[in-house]
């Protein structure tokens, strides 16, 4: 449905050579809901508007459908789009709002309001197509504004952070509301956003930007199980990734990492090319992947609690060797019934097969 070839889009003035995207290339199928999601900066909010036809690539193809559309204006484009200020017209009702798009393109009046009544029933809000915006909550005016850019039954509905508005419990109904909407009409939907979790409970695929480039795109849960390099690894997750220094070192047929706090032995099958033995990595393991032992011979390290957090589902336990050579913080992450104390040593193991090992020498790719 969408296809992005190489896009570049350079500001003029702006530092690092200029490139708020740098050679992105992106494919998103019919009826596919795609986040892109990276922090600040990184040039999300850039290529949606590429998108829409609001700015130019400085070089780079944009195609819908096999068609050129670098050249294509904005209203040409049968998209719908979606800001974070939801944008309203607050002289007009609701109904002239949703209307609104469909009396640009010369449709009857009459038909407007009739296609006006059909959207809104989609979205629930048919009972407040006479209010104005002012008399709406936040996420009324979010629905007539999802309910405006979907009047026109366009081929793409592009979201730029349209929930950042609504308060935490809100957002949660409106992302689900969203996600069946779009189900729904099938159309193809692009969502910026620099919320993770939103960004993954939402989309089909991510793309992840850093620096005006992809630094992967894949399905949530292949994102999070198999991060492509460091930044994709550091960047998803809350709490985040313990990274820990570490040596690789190869004793007769077997690999071990070795860290200031422990050794590990990396498991089978997973063997580790001759070129990264004795090289420095950062040893990745999610919080969650971390376990307190109570058996004797399990545990790897020794750690004193210095915090303990809940969050309702789970305990986040930060921990640092004291003993040892290293002042680490390293985050646990376990389930509410363990009694735990801080200032307490307790032994934790590791999933050994939930290990990720970035190479520090290529732009930490994980290995
Ligand atoms: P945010 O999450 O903060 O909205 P973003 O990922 O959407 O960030 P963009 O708005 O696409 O990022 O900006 C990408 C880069 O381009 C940034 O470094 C930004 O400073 C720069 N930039 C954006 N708009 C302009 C402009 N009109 N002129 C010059 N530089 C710009």
């Amino acid at each position: 449905m969408i296809s992005l070839v190489n896009i570049v889009k350079n500001y003029d003035g702006k530092q690092n050579g200029g490139r708020a995207v740098d050679g992105l290339n992106l494919e998103i199928a019919k009826g596919e809901f795609v986040a892109l999601l990276g922090p600040s900066g990184c040039g999300k909010t850039t290529t949606l508007m590429m998108l829409a036809g609001l700015l130019k690539p400085t070089s780079g193809e944009i195609y819908f459908k096999d068609k050129l559309v670098n050249h294509v204006e904005p209203k040409d484009r049968n998209i719908g789009m979606v800001f974070q200020s939801y944008a309203l017209y607050p002289h007009l009702t609701v109904r002239d709002n949703i209307a609104f798009p469909l009396r640009e393109r010369k449709m009857a009046k009459k038909d407007a309001y009739e296609r006006a009544l059909q959207t809104s029933k989609i979205l629930q809000i048919d009972h407040l197509l006479d209010r104005k915006p002012s008399q709406l909550s936040g996420g009324q005016q979010q629905r007539v504004a999802m309910a405006r850019a979907l009047s026109k039954d366009p081929e793409i509905l592009l979201l730029d952070e349209p929930m950042s508005n609504l308060d935490a419990r809100l957002k949660l109904d409106v992302r689900d509301e969203i996600r069946k909407i779009q189900r729904k009409l099938g159309v193809t939907t692009i969502i910026v956003t620099h919320d993770q979790e939103e960004a993954l409970a939402i989309s089909d695929r991510v793309a992840i930007l850093n620096g005006g480039k992809i630094q992967q795109y894949a399905p949530p849960s292949e994102l999070f199980n198999h991060p492509y390099n460091l930044f994709v690894a550091s960047f998803l997750g809350n709490p985040p990734m313990n990274l820990i220094d570490g040596i690789v070192e190869q004793r007769e047929d077997r690999q071990w990492v070795k860290t200031k706090l422990f050794e590990l032995e990396i498991p089978q099958p997973r063997r580790l090319e001759a070129q990264h033995i004795g090289k420095t990595v950062k040893l990745g393991i999610r919080p969650h992947d971390l376990f307190i032992s109570e058996q004797p011979g399990e545990a790897s390290i020794r750690l004193e609690i210095d915090l303990i957090e809940h969050l309702g589902s789970g305990q986040l336990v930060k921990m640092t060797d004291r003993a040892g050579q290293s002042d680490m913080m390293i985050r646990l992450l376990t389930d509410n019934e363990k009694r735990l104390k801080e200032r307490e040593t307790v032994a934790i193991g590791i999933r050994p097969d939930k290990i990720h090992l970035f190479d520090m020498t290529d732009e930490g790719r994980n290995l």
